[in-house]
């Protein structure tokens, strides 16, 4: 018998990232009823496609999907497909595109350009856009050709419709594509209470990558696309790419798991009103000890300025892992599908004994 026991004690649920959680169940059972049998291999399979249907009926339209195994992958590829080599794409300075897919837009495209923009609160600002885009119009510029949102923000904020509106008018009268990184879509979506298609397709979004890891399952995002035409031979560089899974049901039924009975926006909700809770703890401390919330809570993640003699106890002898790579921002404390208030409030607890704040 193998060993199966984990290598070391467990680690405790930790507030670093969305992917550090485990598969929900829904997840989990789907995968496992789709284990029994053999299927046909390379998504013509039932389950894959019952997947789909199921996207399409939560856009309400009938739009293309893919599978892809992550959601850098699906990032680049759909900007490779959007843009020619000699094209740019126009994106927030935090994004993901730009600063966490270590050149994958511009290695799938062969060369296509990332131009960044400032914005407040990781949304682009429209202005920074035209600006982006208008900048000069000769031949010796990387043509502007796609505007990449995403949703919810990497600081953790969300677009709402009429903030959707704006960018995509914006995008449209410079004649930009609209593309949207939806790693977390599931949480804006639960964050705004609207249908998705107000903050897709009917708000200017022409191609969406739908985020399933964070929100619950081991792998795998999906690929949307809302303009049929642009969807033309995107399996085609799904395959080249190494992104057409073999056994795509098991890409493809985790979808299922998560699409009925509406667990992805029940689980994004969930990571959500986590977060709600550590926002309120965190803003009830003393003052003098301070934390400083720093960015709009929207989703599922907080940006706290923790002062650093704290930061370093609450990481170093309470063993706790956050990131804190939005500089200014301060410490990125993200919920999942599977925190619990006792985790937030063991988080905060250790906060209030390392700062010493009396009665703690
Ligand atoms: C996590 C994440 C992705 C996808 O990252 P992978 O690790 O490639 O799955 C894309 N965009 C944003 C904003 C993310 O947070």
């Amino acid at each position: 018998m193998p060993d199966l026991e984990p290598p070391g004690p467990l680690p405790k649920r930790q507030f670093a990232s969305d992917n550090y959680a485990g598969v929900c169940p829904a997840a989990w059972a789907a995968m496992e009823r789709a284990n029994a049998g053999h299927a046909v291999g390379y998504g013509d399979d039932a389950w894959t496609k019952r997947a789909c249907d199921l996207i399409r009926n939560v856009f309400e339209i009938d739009c293309q999907v893919f599978f892809t195994f992550n959601g850098t992958a699906a990032n680049a590829l759909v900007l490779a497909s959007l843009c020619r080599s000699y094209h740019s794409v126009i994106c927030h300075r935090h994004a993901h595109v730009e600063v966490d897919e270590c050149g994958a837009p511009e290695f799938f495209s062969n060369g296509t350009k990332v131009l960044v923009v400032e914005g407040e609160a990781g949304k682009v600002d429209c202005e920074a856009v035209t600006r982006c885009a208008k900048r000069r119009s000769d031949i010796h510029y990387p043509k502007p050709k796609v505007l990449s949102l995403t949703q919810a923000t990497e600081l953790g904020t969300v677009y709402d419709t009429s903030e959707l509106d704006a960018v995509s008018e914006t995008a449209r009268r410079l004649g930009l594509r609209v593309h949207m990184d939806g790693a977390r879509f599931a949480n804006a979506v639960a964050s705004l209470g609207v249908s998705p298609k107000e903050v897709t397709w009917k708000a200017g979004v022409d191609v969406l990558c739908f985020g399933g890891t964070k929100n619950g399952m081991a792998v795998g995002d999906a690929v949307v696309f809302f303009d049929n035409d642009l969807a033309a031979e995107f399996d085609y560089r799904c395959k080249q790419a190494g992104q057409l899974a073999s056994k795509m049901r098991f890409l493809a039924a985790p979808w299922v798991g998560m699409l009925e009975d509406d667990v992805w926006l029940n689980n994004a909700r969930h990571a959500n009103a986590m977060a709600e809770l550590l926002e309120a703890e965190l803003r009830k401390l003393p003052d003098d000890v301070g934390v400083e919330v720093t960015t709009p809570r929207q989703a599922n993640a907080v940006f706290a300025r923790i002062p650093s003699v704290i930061d370093s106890a609450m990481r170093g002898e309470r063993g706790w892992c956050y990131y804190d790579f939005y500089g200014p921002a301060g410490a990125r404390l993200m919920c999942a599908w599977d925190t619990t208030e006792r985790d937030v409030t063991d988080f905060v607890r250790d906060l209030r004994q390392v700062a010493g704040v009396a009665g703690s």
